[in-house]
């Protein structure tokens, strides 16, 4: 069993932990289109990794709204925890994507002997 390092933090570095999350933006980027869904992982086969990106953004531009993103913040679903460091299922709020990411761990500080009379 995993260890929820939220749990082991207090207030403040839990704070600093939830910053250090956010330095990193992680934006929802929308459903991927079935046709191009196809077409990414058979360039994905065949090693052809800058194809498979570009096909990838043009399977997530969607005409119909203008826009290529969804725009979400994934950060609030990292943000919420677990911090366990394993993998977890996610679904986005906004527009439904689902995926698998892995939880961030934070170690508490240990207590030192520092500024200690000697
Ligand atoms: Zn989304």
């Amino acid at each position: 069993m995993a260890t929820d390092t939220k749990k082991l933090l207090n207030a403040k570095q839990i704070e600093e932990a939830e910053a250090f999350i956010r330095a990193q933006p992680r934006i929802c980027r929308g459903p991927l289109r079935e046709q191009e869904r196809k077409a990414v992982a058979q360039l994905l086969d065949e090693g052809r990794l800058e194809e498979a990106k570009a096909m990838d953004e043009t399977g997530r531009n969607h005409p119909e709204t203008g826009a290529n993103t969804c725009g979400a913040d994934f950060n609030n679903i990292v943000v919420a925890g677990p911090w366990d460091g394993r993998q977890h299922p996610y679904k986005c709020p906004r527009c439904g994507v689902v995926g698998k990411y892995t939880a961030p761990t934070f170690a508490a500080p240990q207590p030192t002997n520092e500024g200690d009379p000697v």
